[in-house]
């Protein structure tokens, strides 16, 4: 048997760079590292380091999970629910979570229709796997969410950013998709409401997307993971209701994230074609296998159970994202849309870039984010993060006393920029 000289075949072979490090795979140059991490790891360190720091960057909802669910967690691990499951999701949970849609929606799905994941981001990963490759362009509505690009790039298509104006409410236009659209775009991603904008599509909006995607044979993927965090009166419009010709290219993308404040226990789901979700589970096969035994279990009891706590929660937003919008729009230069739904808001900082604090430029949103950061001990997303450098985004699932304090915080900090 050939021993293997370990360091020094190692440090020459193949695979190596020029540095005798482990080489890295061409595709991670396609992702940079998140803005977002810059702000975030240092909000860290100074909270680590005692300071008392107000965190706006939060994206999920500031309460417990309710305790019928994780009683339902609990209860699967006394009885020995603890084993691999099958491939897309326990049965019951993809029934229940048909039954959900058929009784909320009037959509008819079946539950080889479903697959439950490990969280609502795997459940969109897999779908690019499974849609997506090389030579395919997938319009991304921006302000996006963070992980919508790096998820087309990673299955080697091509994010096109179909930007999305303030002076619209962030809604999509035929004129912009129109722009945007080519010969090879495959799909297009919805997420109504919005993280970052809290922007939720028209009627309109949609049955234009539906229109050209029908047209062009578009795939269109629904993320509406925020669907129960709605503020607006009236039936939140969606693209199967507006135009359910579409229901064989759509893809919905839900989970139990945000409604359920289940954020840890990792479980989304996604409903379409049987084909694409015999696909999507192909690839769950070959690298999670599945969600969570013990949290699908959760899962069922949220979906299954009582259906108070969304709204429960929503309801306490209300004050909360009053109150910013109030407070943030009454500061000079700063405009910011009212959220539709979810718990984000997305004022626009462009009035004070250029600005000087000690000498120091803010030149966007970054440097916004770190000023806000370093100076009023707020920990905020840099719009630039979701392709739109005019914002910076704040969470509002946080205190009101946070709240309150931190638009205190804020009107001192933009005062004090020469
Ligand atoms: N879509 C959007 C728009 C989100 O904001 C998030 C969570 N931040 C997700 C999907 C994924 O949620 P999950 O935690 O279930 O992976």
């Amino acid at each position: 048997m050939m021993m293997l000289e370990y360091g020094m075949d190692f440090k020459k072979g193949k695979g190596t760079d020029m540095e005798g490090q482990i080489a890295l795979a061409d595709r991670m140059k396609l992702i940079k590292p998140s803005p977002t991490l810059a702000v975030n790891a240092k909000a860290k360190a100074m909270k680590a380091a005692g300071a008392d720091i107000l965190n706006f960057s939060v994206g999920e909802p500031d309460f417990d999970t309710p305790a019928h669910v994780c009683a339902a967690g609990k209860k699967a691990i006394d009885e020995g629910f603890t084993r691999y499951t099958a491939v897309p999701g326990i049965p019951e949970l993809r029934e229940a979570i048909v039954a959900r849609y058929a009784r909320d929606r009037g959509w008819k799905y079946e539950a080889d229709q479903v697959q439950v994941s490990c969280g609502g981001k795997h459940g969109l990963y897999n779908m690019a796997q499974a849609m997506f490759g090389p030579g395919d362009e997938v319009l991304i509505p921006t302000p996006y969410w963070v992980s919508y690009p790096p998820i087309v790039l990673l299955a080697g298509a091509t994010p096109v950013f179909v930007p999305l104006s303030e002076k619209d409410n962030f809604d999509l236009t035929a004129e912009n998709l129109n722009k945007c659209a080519t010969g090879k775009t495959r799909g297009i991603i919805l997420n109504s409401p919005s993280n970052p904008t809290g922007g939720i599509f028209s009627a309109k909006a949609l049955a234009v997307v539906a229109e050209m995607a029908m047209k062009r044979g578009w795939v269109i993927i629904s993320d509406d993971i925020y669907d129960t965090i709605v503020y607006d009166e009236g039936p939140l419009a969606h693209i199967l209701d507006v135009e359910p010709k579409v229901k064989d290219q759509t893809i919905i993308l839900n989970g139990v994230s945000k409604s359920f404040a289940m954020t840890g226990w990792r479980i989304g789901y996604s409903l379409g074609p049987k084909h694409v979700i015999a696909a999507m589970n192909k690839i769950q096969s070959q690298s999670t296998s599945n969600a969570s035994s013990i949290a699908q279990k959760a899962a069922l009891a949220a979906v299954e159970g009582p259906q108070d706590f969304p709204g429960m929660m929503k309801e306490s937003f209300v004050p909360r994202l009053d109150y910013i919008v109030k407070e943030l729009t009454s500061i000079e230069g700063i405009t910011c849309v009212k959220p539709s739904g979810a718990f984000y808001v997305f004022p626009n900082f462009t009035a004070y870039y250029g600005r000087k604090f000690k000498g120091k430029v803010i030149s966007g949103s970054v440097e916004m984010s770190e000023y806000l950061l370093e100076e009023s001990f707020m920990a905020t997303v840099p719009g630039a993060a979701f392709g739109a450098d005019e914002f910076v985004r704040f969470s509002f699932a946080t205190s009101m006393e946070s709240i309150t304090d931190g638009m205190k915080r804020l009107k001192e900090a933009l005062g004090k920029l020469d």
